[in-house]
């Protein structure tokens, strides 16, 4: 039977909208309960004709939207929209290899097949298999942080705010914390000094000013109220100019003559120089602690290269007081952490593979001629893809270490650029192609820089191109 075009678009009324019973007995409807189940099709049924109601009423409704398929197929959508994850994978051509938004560090194969373990059988997370009783989860990476950067002892948490937040709360309940005015930091989000310190019930005793502190600036600072000295690794800036610091290795004097603990949050800290790699050269962990610094925090997803995680490491004695404190059960790392850690930490014991291995190592050390091929070859489709009223071009551009690393420091790279070249003002046409790039079903996240859209390809894989090749040159854009 074939129903005529003209009744098709009559208006339909809410009283002629299918009932809902019927629509749940529909045939069609099997396969989609097998897979979303009853309950779920029921609710976004009920949505879909609320709004379908609505649409009528408005007049907005004709018969042909009300026809048992259109309005299964509007469920459908509906179905698949609900259910669809909001964590998505995307393409990261901002140029920032430890970009804190997207997630930071990607984790090595190792690290990916030691979570799938955990995720699926019991492990001795906490269960000491020698004596057959309960055990410490720390146990499982401390001799391994220890062995790599010649601390004492170690201790894991959820990150590295949690890890000051602990050490703080440990070692300076009601008392006072010296630290210099030039480096009372914010890290993105909220992350700040002064406010980690009143969070674990401390005092900050600034010293100095934003560009000069002085040893006597922490020697005046010094009372009966005072608990600990700490230094705080400048990572997302830096001061540059008429400037002096006092050497860590004059606090630790210091701290001694007092008998007070020093510490570092060295913020991303890394536990071999990336010196060797043509990298510039950030303190280590190792480095750090020989300077006689009693504890050193730093994270595990910054240049490490690890899962999201916090470390504090150095004196034993401190340690254990660290330990036994209740916000460390409160901060402590999952199961999938300490595989993932456990994994990635084991890396470092052949350093010279870690260009090979460390994902990180690996995207920050890609030759810029290699980033550059890769370019080259997604030009043509993209140039495709957007036709002629955008230029796309193949340029050198820098890359960003992230996460506060190395702030003044980057990385030759190359990747694409694309600039808007029809008729109407660019402004609003770059805005609008990078926000249609980050839509896409597989998001491409870039950056607009001098009214363009930048593609920087450092950390663009093989099998990403190869798919946004495929999707540039069937779909444009
Ligand atoms: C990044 C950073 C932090 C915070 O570390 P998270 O692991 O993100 O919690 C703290 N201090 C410094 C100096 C940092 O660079």
């Amino acid at each position: 039977m074939s129903i005529s075009v003209s009744s098709q678009l009559a208006p339909a009324r809410p009283a002629d909208l299918p009932a809902m019973d019927k629509l749940l007995q529909h045939p069609q409807l099997t396969p989609l309960t097998a897979e979303y189940g009853i309950t779920l099709i029921t609710q976004q049924l009920r949505l879909l004709m609320d709004e379908l109601r609505t649409r009528a009423l408005a007049g907005k409704l004709t018969q042909s939207d009300i026809a048992t398929d259109s309005v299964i197929a509007g469920l459908t959508t509906r179905l698949r929209e609900v259910t669809s994850s909001r964590l998505k994978a995307v393409i990261n051509l901002t140029g920032t290899v430890l970009h804190t938004n997207l997630g930071r560090a990607l984790l090595p194969d190792s690290a990916i097949q030691a979570v799938m373990k955990v995720l699926t059988q019991p492990t001795n997370l906490e269960f000491d298999l020698a004596s057959g009783r309960r055990g410490d989860r720390d146990s499982l990476v401390e001799a391994l942080i220890c062995e790599l950067t010649g601390a004492e002892a170690a201790t894991v948490v959820n990150n590295n705010a949690a890890a000051v937040l602990l050490m703080l709360s440990a070692l300076a309940p009601q008392r006072e914390v010296v630290v210099s005015r030039g480096e009372l930091v914010e890290i993105g989000g909220s992350f700040r000094i002064p406010d980690i310190m009143s969070s674990a019930g401390c005092t900050l005793k600034e010293v100095g000013t934003t560009n000069r502190t002085h040893y006597a600036d922490y020697e005046r600072a010094l009372g009966e109220h005072t608990a600990m000295l700490m230094k705080v690794h400048c990572s997302n800036y830096a001061v540059v100019g008429f400037t002096k610091t006092t050497e860590i290795a004059d606090l630790v004097t210091l701290g001694r003559q007092h008998q007070l603990p020093v510490t570092v949050d060295l913020g991303s800290g890394t536990l071999v120089d990336l010196a060797q790699w043509g990298l510039p050269h950030e303190p280590t962990v190792r480095e750090t602690l020989a300077t006689g610094v009693d504890l050193v925090t730093f994270s595990g997803d910054k240049l490490l290269g690890g899962p999201q995680a916090g470390f504090i490491v150095g004196r034993k004695a401190l340690i254990e007081v660290i330990k036994k404190h209740p916000l460390k059960r409160a901060l402590r790392t999952g199961k999938l952490t300490m595989a993932a850690l456990e994994a990635v930490l084991s890396l470092y014991r052949s350093p010279e593979l870690l260009p090979e291995r460390l994902t990180t190592l690996q995207l920050l050390t890609r030759a810029q001629s290699d980033i550059q091929a890769q370019a080259e070859q997604l030009q043509p489709a993209l140039q495709s893809a957007l036709g002629p009223d955008y230029r796309v071009s193949c340029e050198p551009m820098l890359s960003q270490i992230g996460s506060g690393a190395m702030p003044v420091d980057s990385l030759p790279s190359y990747g694409l650029v694309i600039h808007y070249c029809g008729s109407e003002k660019a402004g609003r046409h770059i805005m609008q192609l990078e926000s249609r790039l980050r839509q896409q079903n597989e998001p491409v996240i870039g950056r607009i820089h001098k009214n363009a859209v930048y593609l920087d390809c450092r950390c663009l894989t093989a099998v990403q191109a190869q798919r946004l090749q495929t999707l540039w040159s069937s779909d444009g854009l």
